[in-house]
């Protein structure tokens, strides 16, 4: 079989898929391998909310107040200014163009009449697909790749990537039901592999902390493939020790609890001693920070009624209530004192929160955390109450890459022949990434290293 290309595409998630819709529609023949049987990755589990600066969403909301500039200071500062700041510039400056490609090119449909506000953006500036998933993109990239008739090689896993006599990547290694194959890049290969979320050992030894003691909300493919090869082709990684945990989340299988939208509609936390410890709002880092502070390393999110209503967190993810209710992570109860009993919590203390609550309810302050939502009055049953745990989401480390995605050495220069995008770079989040800006990130960087690799120069 010839297996001879322009371009080679390493993963097909979100960063590879804009990749090789670039690379090919910039004049390559490209080729994209992926060592699962389906294709998506994490890109295709996430929310997939898309942060752009003034974008049209925003104008028909009449938000006015935003800018480029807005979003590089809130992702610099985001990610205590670990990340670089022309890469964050090129990834800020490029979210809205790229929107609208994805929109124009690719078909992607956002919601026309809303935009999210997460934690650390200083302005409503998300988009959100249609559906609020993933699905979304990564259909509309089957097609788009379809209509191009770019091969995807799927349960392909690329192992190794071929350099020449000069020192290019030329190639990449890969197997294949149990058969070694090399795939010739004429041109060169992109990596976009994600993160290492999945693989405790590279975790481990990037930081001790975020080891064995947690599971991840990501996808199992999330091993770190591509920074291993990248390293070994002569990439440097950076900010490896930089990973972020989602505060709440199912501490049998890991993946985030749904039922915690309650949280954003007055659910309170607590700890096993019935007491609240933190700010139900704050940036992902400080409340999984402060939930690994408590007895066991771990909490409850409590809520009755009225903050259902608000939220219909039980109504719209009943399928996650029959699991969670089997395994006993989430409870009912018509009393304080039957939830307390439920968990072991000491019933005392519980009431003494409640009634806090009920009083920060009633006066619209709180003076222990300063909740910057509504609280319900929680006197009265029903009760729901879950447990849940940290659980590592985004690896922020990876290949150092440049504002043309090109994978750097240690000496500062590109590695010829090699470029990368996606999670599987370290360049953009630092120590934190702000929520959706990991899908503006992939899919800028995704659609330069396509370009970029496309009008290399061939090696023959
Ligand atoms: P990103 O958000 O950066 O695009 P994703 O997790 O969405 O990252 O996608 C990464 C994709 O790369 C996944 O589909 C994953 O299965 C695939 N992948 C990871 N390692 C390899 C490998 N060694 N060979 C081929 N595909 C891989």
């Amino acid at each position: 079989e010839n297996l001879v290309y322009d371009v080679v595409v390493i993963g097909a998630g979100g960063a590879g898929f804009a990749a090789a819709v670039s690379a090919h529609d910039a004049g390559a023949k490209v080729v994209m391998l992926e060592k699962m049987p389906t294709v998506g990755g994490n890109s295709l589990i996430s929310g997939a909310e898309y942060a752009a600066a003034d974008n049209w969403v925003q104008r028909k909301l009449g938000i006015t107040n935003d800018s480029v500039e807005l979003h590089f200071q809130d992702t610099m500062k985001g990610g205590d200014n670990l990340g670089d700041p022309a890469v964050v510039r090129t990834m800020v400056e490029g979210a809205l163009p790229t929107a609208r490609w994805l929109v124009d090119t690719i078909g992607v449909e956002f919601q026309e009449d809303n935009v999210f506000h997460f934690g650390g953006h200083s302005v409503k500036r998300s988009l959100i697909p249609k559906g609020a998933t993933g699905a979304e993109f990564i259909t509309k990239f089957m097609a788009a790749v379809e209509k191009r008739s770019i091969p995807i090689y799927t349960d392909t896993k690329a192992t190794e990537l071929v350099k020449d006599a000069s020192g290019r990547v030329v190639g990449v290694k890969a197997t294949l039901e149990g058969k070694d194959y090399t795939f010739e890049a004429n041109r060169g290969v992109i990596i976009a592999t994600g993160g290492f979320a999945a693989n405790v050992e590279m975790r481990t030894e990037a930081n001790p902390f975020y080891g064995a003691g947690f599971k991840t909300t990501n996808s199992p493919a999330a091993m770190g493939d591509g920074i291993r090869m990248g390293v070994a082709a002569g990439g440097v990684a950076v900010n490896m020790d930089q990973i972020q945990t989602y505060p709440m989340c199912d501490p049998v299988s890991g993946a985030i609890e749904l039922i915690d939208d309650a949280r954003f509609e007055g659910a309170i936390l607590i700890n096993q001693e019935g007491k609240r410890f933190v700010e139900e709002l704050e940036r992902r880092d400080v409340m999984s920070k402060a939930i690994l502070e408590q007895t066991g390393k771990y909490c409850y999110a409590l809520f009755n009624e009225a903050v259902e209503k608000r939220s219909h967190a039980i109504t719209h993810h009943q399928d996650e209530v029959e699991v969670f209710t089997k395994t006993g992570i989430l409870k009912t109860g018509k009393t304080l004192d039957e939830v307390a009993a439920a968990f072991d919590i000491p019933v005392e203390n519980l009431k003494a929160t409640v009634a806090r609550v009920n009083e920060a309810a009633k006066t619209g302050k709180d003076p222990d955390f300063n909740y910057r939502g509504k609280f319900s009055d929680l006197s009265t049953g029903p009760y729901w109450i879950y447990r849940g745990v940290p659980s590592v989401h985004h690896t922020m480390g990876g290949l150092k890459i440049d504002t043309k995605a090109h994978v750097l050495d240690k000496n500062g220069k590109p590695v010829p022949g090699l470029w990368a995008a996606g999670e599987v770079t370290g360049s953009t989040h630092g120590s934190n990434r702000l929520g959706s800006n990991a899908y503006t990130d992939i899919m800028v960087f995704g659609r330069i290293a396509g370009e970029e690799a496309a009008k290399a120069e061939p090696v023959k």
